[in-house]
């Protein structure tokens, strides 16, 4: 193992072992979004938190894999902050990114960055997208709304 790739393997192990803003809220101004992943049993639950355009919280839960655990968690923590706009911009990028498309390296990916390798294993890429899927569904509804998939 290159020590890139180390480095990458220790973000996501760092995000599955103590994962950041995890835990949903019940509160109506969030909204939700749930996918499931029958290939791998991943189970995903986002909340996000919009308000004058500011991605204001963003949290998660569920049961899986390492991948897609900790990849709610990286989401999580490069969400908050960002203006509607620029996160889903990232989340385009990113998308791009595990799906082997030209994507923009510089493009505050961050620690999201580590899951690159995923391209490289097919059955693994929907266990690295679903939680920014989730998040991607959640900013095109409106608070409140709920559905079940
Ligand atoms: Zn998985």
């Amino acid at each position: 193992m290159d020590t890139l790739e180390n480095l990458y393997r220790q973000i996501i192990m760092d995000h599955y072992k103590n994962p950041r803003h995890k835990g949903l809220v019940d509160d109506p101004l969030y909204v939700t979004k749930h996918i499931k992943n029958p290939s791998c049993g991943d189970d995903i639950t986002i909340q996000s938190l919009v308000r004058e355009d500011i991605v204001e919280d963003v949290r998660h839960d569920g049961r899986g894999c390492s991948i897609c655990c900790s990849s709610a968690s990286v989401l999580a923590s490069l969400m908050i902050g960002k203006t509607e706009h620029e996160a889903m911009t990232l989340t385009e990028n990113y998308l791009n990114m595990i799906t082997g498309k030209p994507f923009d390296q510089a493009r505050d990916l961050e620690d999201a960055l580590a899951y690159q390798g995923v391209t490289k294993f097919p059955a693994r890429m929907k266990c690295a997208t679903i939680a920014w899927q989730a998040f991607g569904a959640t900013l095109n509804k409106k608070a409140g709304e709920t559905d079940e998939q």
